[in-house]
């Protein structure tokens, strides 16, 4: 079934510019629609932890979710808002950082497979393997063939993840350069965000292009059936939400998780 968030998605088949997915597009919807999504979010959300139990109980597969974006994009708010209302025993959130030397020293998906989660999970990548084919570009640590030949990898990866039950999303959240400036400027002067600036995200701006190229590049070549980005307007952030949960909705529901059989002989048992 065709959904209105199919238009975020990113092909498998067919190269995407992402400039083609405005980061305003919220600002197009009427105030009806508006209200619809909003509310369609509620009970997006209800549904959300009624799969995660279904999952939680059945214990075979797992869903691992993927963010990619610039400094300010949102990811850190994205998974406040998400996982406020889903149960903390079955859900996981993983950030990494600049790698250790020890994780240096070895192949770029080692640290990252090690925090994949386990049967019956929601994990949440904040930040994930997709640094390493685009922060570290925009770095000049690795040039452009060196990126892509890590999305053949990334593909094979994932593919391992998804045939043995470790099902993937990615969503690159696409603000536009105004609104980190707007973001940054907040950061600046709002003494409840100042622990959020880094001067890096300064210098990480003035490469705003870059960025752009690597995201481009890493969300097409690694987009899958199996494992697809969706590229998904962030400047609002109350419709960033309904997209990402609702994609997430979809690919549980299609999932189906089911509650393992009861122990035998369960109607001999009694309550004394
Ligand atoms: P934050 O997510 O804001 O706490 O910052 C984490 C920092 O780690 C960011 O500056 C990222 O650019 C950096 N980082 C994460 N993964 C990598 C990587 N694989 N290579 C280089 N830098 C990374
Ligand atoms: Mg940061």
């Amino acid at each position: 079934m065709s959904m209105w968030i199919d238009r975020y998605l990113v092909p498998p088949d067919r190269r995407v510019a992402l400039d083609e997915i405005d980061p305003d597009d919220a600002k197009s919807l009427s105030k009806k629609q508006r209200t619809t999504i909003e509310t369609d979010m509620q009970d997006d959300l209800a549904e959300l932890r009624a799969l995660q139990e279904r999952l939680f109980a059945e214990k075979t597969r797992a869903l691992l979710i993927v963010l990619l974006a610039i400094d300010c994009g949102g990811k850190d708010s994205t998974v406040d808002r998400i996982f406020s209302g889903i149960n903390p025993q079955s859900c996981v959130v993983t950030g990494f950082g600049v790698p250790s030397d020890e994780e240096r020293a070895h192949d770029f998906l080692w640290r990252i497979h090690h925090r994949v989660p386990r049967a019956g999970m929601i994990g949440i990548f904040n930040r994930s393997h997709y640094e390493d084919v685009t922060v570290t570009r925009v770095n000049g640590s690795i040039d452009r063939d060196t990126g892509l030949d890590r999305c053949r990898h990334i593909r094979a990866f994932e593919r391992l993840l998804h045939d043995r039950g470790t099902h993937v999303l990615k969503f690159h959240l696409r603000i536009s350069r105004k609104e980190q400036a707007d973001r940054l400027r907040d950061r600046l002067e709002d003494p409840t965000k100042h622990w959020k600036f880094n001067p890096s995200d300064l210098q990480g701006r003035e490469r705003w292009d870059e960025h752009q190229a690597a995201f481009e590049d890493a969300v097409n070549a690694t987009s899958t059936d199996d494992a697809p980005w969706h590229i998904v307007p962030a400047n609002s952030k109350w419709y960033r939400d309904a997209i990402v949960t609702r994609a997430i909705v979809e690919r549980l529901r299609a999932m189906d998780p089911r509650y393992p059989p009861p122990v035998e002989g369960l109607e001999r048992y009694r309550v004394e």
